[in-house]
């Protein structure tokens, strides 16, 4: 670690030396009021200057890596925070380090541009999810390897060009760098300033003031980003939140979505005997307790998997008319997925996948009654449980949803508690369900109608080709509304690849993805403008 920290030392050295440079070129300028450059000049300016140091760019990459980023790892998560302090300050930005007890800060930055009227927050996350080296290939997440190709596609170990080496576009498209959190979510903040650096080498000014809030435990849960920000609300003022996390499309396209769903989890027990009973001797006259869940659950949906609870979609904020116009845009590649996950015909009544998640969802996570296979006893089990989900959207109370569900069973005939039910109510009552709200939060989605959510669409279009895809929401949850709560409008413009065994063993990051990324941020940054 020691001789890699000086290496560091070193690397980040040079960096502020040469922005140091080129930052006051733009000030003696000050005052000539130039065009700016197009997104697609502004992708091949930062191209050029890509290919001139990727060497310097990797090595900022793999030796952020390298530093281990569980968020509960307190010495070495504040270790990121204070080697992420040091990256931002080698780019001239004035951070401050927004403290979490006994955990990672929220590093925040801000670089004010004197040509900007705009101001955009960049969030990305700095912790990972915790590692099994044993399920590693190479056995240990936190030394980046460099491979040839994915692992799956035959991709083998290599080693990274050697430093001070010339390496002009020495690096391949296709070649993985493998470590935690070298997708998820520490390459996003390389790429970010990377492209920084390409806009002051070469003379580009910022078109927006550029804040940043790197979070250090959103693998965690996020259980303290809210109250965080809120207690320093007054340095969070912007026009946008541009969140770098997740990955590209599944086709590969770039990617840019405006919202995610909403989420809340549901515990459900139905009761039957007050001990599991002989079959042969109780079997047709004990109430089945497996038998009642499922029809209960049976009762929730019909078989297009609409749900049946009276009021289920009467809360969903409508689509407009640019949202529905993307997803009428989006790539269609239901047929191939139904094929590879072996579905002969899904639910939604002929609706696309894009457009379901659109909508909220009820799905049965689990179910678990008594005993199967090897382990099966002849018995009228004494309960049936069942784990709920529901994904919400725009528009939508994540306690509401749940107090629908609620009376929805007990209109099924169940006598709805929220503990195990007594003697007393196990014999009065024919059916009883303990219904337990295990919380959630709400879905989030920015207006694509807005002058903000256009003028970025046309930027990352500008920089990364017209097939980028659109999407007004991303099917999964992701507490945004945290930032809906402070007033910010966000995006999200996520920049990795989406095989990238994110949260898994072998997480790894497609160099041509990351070379994209620098290029697109660089363009947003040097041109998005309303
Ligand atoms: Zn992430």
């Amino acid at each position: 670690m020691t001789s890699k920290q000086k290496v560091g030392g070193t690397l980040l050295k040079e960096i502020f030396l040469s922005t140091l440079v080129v930052f006051l070129l733009p000030c003696v300028a000050a005052g000539q009021k130039a065009v700016p450059p197009s997104p697609a000049q502004v992708v091949q300016a930062v191209r050029e200057y890509r290919m001139e140091n990727e060497e310097r760019i990797v090595r900022e990459l793999t030796e952020f890596l390298a530093i281990p980023n569980i968020a509960s790892d307190t010495p070495n998560i504040q270790k990121n925070a204070a080697h992420l302090v040091e990256m931002l300050e080698a780019r001239g930005i004035e951070t401050h380090l927004l403290p979490i007890t006994g955990r990672g800060p929220v590093v925040f930055g801000k670089l004010i541009s004197p040509e900007a009227k705009r101001t955009a927050i960049f969030y990305a996350h700095y912790d990972g999810q915790p590692v099994d080296p044993a399920a590693w290939t190479d056995g240990a997440p936190f030394e980046p390897v460099l491979r040839s190709a994915a692992i799956e596609a035959g991709g083998k170990r290599i080693p990274f060009p050697a430093n001070g080496e010339r390496t002009r576009g020495a690096y391949n498209d296709d070649w993985r760098i493998y470590a935690r959190s070298a997708s998820d979510d520490k390459s996003p903040i390389v790429a970010l300033l990377a492209a920084l650096d390409a806009l002051q080498a070469k003379k580009i000014p910022l078109a927006v003031n550029l804040k940043v809030v790197l979070e250090g435990e959103e693998e965690a849960g996020s259980p303290n980003l809210q109250k965080t920000l809120e207690l320093h609300k007054n340095l969070l003022g912007a026009d946008l939140l541009i969140t770098a996390d997740g990955p590209v499309h599944q086709s590969g396209r770039p990617l840019v979505f405006f919202g995610n769903r909403g989420d809340i989890g549901i515990d459900l027990t139905v009761y039957g005997p007050v001990r599991a009973l002989h079959s042969g001797h109780y079997g047709n006259w004990a109430p089945n307790p497996a038998i009642e869940l499922s029809r209960l659950l049976a009762s929730m949906k019909d078989e297009d998997g609409r749900v049946l609870i009276p009021g289920y979609y009467d809360d969903v904020t409508p689509l407009g008319e640019t949202e529905k116009k993307a997803l009428a845009e989006m790539p269609d590649n239901d047929a191939d997925l139904e094929r590879d996950l072996g579905i002969a015909k899904p639910e939604g009544g002929g609706k696309k996948l894009v457009e379901l998640i659109m909508e909220p969802s009820l799905n049965v996570r689990g179910l678990r009654s008594a005993y199967v296979g090897a382990q099966a006893q002849n018995v009228v089990p004494e309960k049936a449980e069942a784990s709920l989900e529901a994904r919400l959207v725009k528009g939508e109370e994540p306690k509401k949803k749940y107090e629908q569900i609620a009376a929805f069973i007990g209109r099924q005939g169940f006598f709805v508690v929220d503990r195990d039910p007594t003697m007393e109510e196990r014999r009065a009552h024919e059916r009883i369900a303990k219904v337990i709200y295990e919380g959630g939060y709400r879905a989030s989605r920015t207006p694509m109608d807005l002058t903000m959510s256009k003028a970025i669409v046309d930027v990352v279009k500008g920089a990364a080709g017209k097939d980028t895809v659109v999407m007004p929401s991303s099917g999964g949850s992701v507490p945004m509304y945290i930032f809906d709560d402070l007033g910010l409008q966000w995006v999200g413009m996520p920049i990795v690849n989406y095989d990238n065994h994110q949260h898994s063993s072998d997480e790894n990051l497609r160099l041509g993805h990351f070379w994209r990324g620098m290029e697109i941020y660089g363009a947003i940054l040097a041109d998005l403008n309303w």
